[in-house]
């Protein structure tokens, strides 16, 4: 497996190193302690600092305006910016937008690119995915309430959507919607674009998750349609392909997942390794001394390394079978990495004791926030039968 870095993409993985320090991370006391909205303006200022340094937008090609990286190198990007909650956000490769640049990139036409795509690209408005309902199981969206029906030259959408993330203050849905209701189960959705606000669509509330509603990008909505008419052109891909646009969506996008946690990671255990050297037990011990919390941190150093090489070998086999080739290894890294991820912050709590509870650091956060890892995108259990299966079949 070559997974070299070249020296110009570690010049800018250092770059990226130094922004996310010196730039975001300072602001975390702040994010901790106040609603995200007083943040907006320092965040803008630093999307426009990213915009300078000729990264925002990094996974995107240049043409449409983005980056132009490769999404191996944007990978090697994910984990650096991935150490501090903001740092997908300052990026412009935060989910669900990223996903969504992606797969506008490969369908959209070229009025949809002018009109939708760009302004996501440059970062004028925030994008949402609403796919998952609350009344039918998002593991296996083939039965959904919401309809576009067809009505003259527009479609009418109506129902409920929820756990819509970012909703608050986006400029864009992406809803996946039951235009063919007679058609086999997995050609009965479609995609549409809906430019927001619309007429008829309406936040229901900011769900509070893990005691948290939110605000702005940092939220998961329950949002309505009703009613809502968006023109025929605004239908993304064909009638009845929102299935197979959905699984377009994933692949890659769990590479920038995963390598995401394993920045989560990294930041965790330096921060248990702080606390392990510094906090004193006794006169002449530290924690750092005790063999259960020595325990912790090498078994958590060796199962990030882990990690990053499953991932990177996801990567790899993405690169060469595409991503319908690697669903073994990109279901593999998915619960995986999920499962290191929490087991790491969850050491790192431990090892702070009290402290770790506390908001005065960021684990907490990441305990309460990141436990959705193991949900979104596929939950754990999906994951592990789509390997088992495949296994089973006689694949490698
Ligand atoms: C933080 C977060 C952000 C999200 N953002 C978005 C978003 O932006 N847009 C959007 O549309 N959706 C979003 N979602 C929703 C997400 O896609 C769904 O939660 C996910 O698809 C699971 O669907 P469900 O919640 O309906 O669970 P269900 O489908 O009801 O499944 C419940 C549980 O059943 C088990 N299970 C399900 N299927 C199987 C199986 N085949 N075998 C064994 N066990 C199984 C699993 O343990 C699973 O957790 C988000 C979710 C979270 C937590």
């Amino acid at each position: 497996m070559g997974f070299d870095i070249s020296p110009e993409l570690q010049a800018k993985v250092d770059q990226v190193r130094a922004f996310v320090t010196e730039e975001i991370i300072p602001l975390e006391p702040q994010f901790l302690s106040r609603p995200f909205t007083e943040l907006l303006p320092k965040v803008q200022e630093l999307r426009g600092k990213v915009k300078k340094m000729g990264l925002f937008s990094p996974h995107m090609p240049a043409d449409v305006g983005g980056a132009g990286m490769h999404f191996l190198q944007f990978a090697r990007l994910s984990e650096e910016i991935g150490k501090t909650p903001m740092g997908l956000l300052c990026f412009n490769a935060q989910a669900p937008d990223a996903g969504n640049m992606e797969l506008m990139y490969k369908h959209v036409t070229p009025e949809q690119r002018k009109k939708f795509l760009e302004p996501v690209v440059r970062g004028d408005i925030r994008s949402i995915f609403t796919m998952t309902e609350p009344d039918h199981a998002g593991s296996n969206p083939v039965v959904m309430s919401v309809t576009a029906k067809r009505d003259g030259d527009d479609y009418v959408i109506n129902g409920t959507k929820w756990f819509s993330t970012g909703a608050d203050g986006a400029g864009l849905a992406i809803a996946m919607c039951v235009t063919n209701p007679d058609a086999p189960p997995h050609q009965r959705a479609s995609m549409l674009f809906v430019p927001l606000p619309a007429k008829g669509f309406k936040i229901v509330r900011n769900i509070s998750v893990m005691g948290e509603p939110g605000h702005d990008y940092f939220t998961h909505c329950e949002v309505n349609y009703d009613d809502v008419r968006v023109p025929k052109e605004n239908l993304l891909g064909g009638e009845g392909q929102g299935f197979l646009l959905a699984q377009d969506r994933l692949g890659p996008g769990r590479i920038h997942h995963c390598m995401r946690w394993i920045g989560i990671c990294e930041r965790a255990l330096s921060l248990m390794i702080d606390r392990a050297r510094t906090r004193k037990l006794g006169h002449d011990k530290v924690l750092g001394d005790m063999q259960s919390v020595q325990n912790w941190i090498a078994e958590s150093r060796a199962e990030i390394d882990a990690s990053r090489l499953l991932v990177l070998n996801a990567a790899e086999a993405i690169e060469k079978k595409g991503a319908q080739g690697s669903r073994i290894e990109i279901s593999s890294i998915k619960f995986f990495v999920a499962d290191v991820l929490m087991r790491v912050i969850d050491r790192a709590i431990q090892t702070h004791g009290a402290m770790g509870m506390t908001d005065d650091l960021i684990l907490s956060w990441w305990y309460r926030h990141e436990r959705g890892s193991r949900i979104y995108d596929g939950p754990d259990e999906v994951h592990k039968a789509v390997v088992a299966k495949a296994l089973l079949k006689g694949h490698r």
